[in-house]
């Protein structure tokens, strides 16, 4: 699948295409004099969208039988510079609330959101931020909040009132079902941080493609090291590829991971130039199709911290 660059010109291009599409489904609507059912059925519980598939495993959990929970983007997606199409934007107008996660993490939001008439919360609200140190995008947050998942009790409690706001009928069993989940996240935390507590000092590096991880290592009190801060870029340069090369010669790094959206080449070009193995294929921005290895959030956790004990204490074989 091509990548998506955002340097400037895309976006401009992007805010462009956006609007054209905005205008389309705007006139497509006014034509029809009213909006369809959003999705041609019985079911009319109330549709919440959310940005990506692991916002969405989140939100459901939160909002029980009572909502129907969607996600824009599918399995698999780069989310960063993701360029909605016409069918989102119509998905979208017939939703009844839609969740991001905020942080910068969806760059084609706010033009999405822009000329609907449907509430849209930021689902990462009162969370304590970690700020990106490096690249181009140095003091802004780092927008991989959800990595730890004591943020996520934060993300549960806003969808809950959001919930709540939208479906008053229902208020309790929200607030009920985001309580449950915490408790959940804790325990998933707490297993986590065991885990890689096991890791030996000199072998508590984490080198992957994107610094999606910065939550995660600290939490569990790994040293982060990535190719590029964000996965809008996916261009490694020559530098970023020779700055990761160098971290994991001086570090003696037995492994490097690369993330399920994105193309691991840069990261095997590490693999080539070191002793390092490549480590395996790290979840963040995605969740796998339901038959695939992280069909849920809770699951992405359990699965990235395996696959990491695994490959730096060479456990896997
Ligand atoms: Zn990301």
């Amino acid at each position: 699948m091509p990548k998506r660059s955002t340097d400037a010109p895309g976006r401009r291009r992007s805010a462009r295409a956006v609007a054209a599409i905005a205008g389309a489904v705007a006139a497509a609507l006014a034509l029809a004099g009213c909006s369809v059912a959003a999705n041609g059925d019985d079911d009319d519980r109330p549709v919440v969208l959310t940005t990506f598939t692991v916002l969405q495993d989140i939100a459901q959990e939160v909002a029980g039988e009572h909502l129907r929970v969607e996600s824009i983007t599918k399995v698999g997606a780069e989310i960063h510079g993701y360029e909605p199409t016409p069918g989102d934007l119509r998905r979208a107008a017939d939703a009844d609330l839609i969740l991001d996660n905020g942080l910068n993490l969806e760059a084609w939001f706010a033009q999405f959101v822009e000329g609907l008439d449907v509430p849209h919360v930021v689902v990462s609200e009162g969370v304590e931020v970690m700020s990106i140190t490096e690249d181009a995008y140095a003091g802004l947050p780092n927008p991989h909040a959800w990595m730890s998942p004591l943020n996520v009790q934060v993300y549960a409690a806003n969808m809950a009132d959001a919930f709540a706001e939208l479906d008053p009928d229902n208020a309790e069993a929200y607030a009920a079902n985001a309580a449950a989940y915490s408790d959940e996240l804790r325990a998933v935390h707490d297993e986590l941080v065991a885990e890689l507590a096991t890791l030996p000092e000199a072998e508590r590096a984490l080198v992957t493609c994107e610094g999606a991880f910065s939550y995660l290592a600290r939490d569990a009190g790994l040293t982060e090291r990535y190719i590029w801060a964000v996965n809008a870029e996916q261009q490694a340069t020559p530098q970023q590829i020779a700055g990761a090369i160098e971290f994991v010669r001086d570090n003696d790094v037995p492994a490097v991971f690369c993330e399920s959206t994105v193309s691991d080449k840069p990261m095997q070009q590490v693999v080539e130039a070191t002793d390092a193995a490549f480590g395996g294929t790290l979840y963040v921005d995605s969740l796998s199709e339901p038959g695939g290895p992280v069909p849920t959030y809770l699951e992405l956790l359990r699965h990235d911290a395996d696959t990491i004990v695994q490959a730096l204490t060479g456990s896997a074989g």
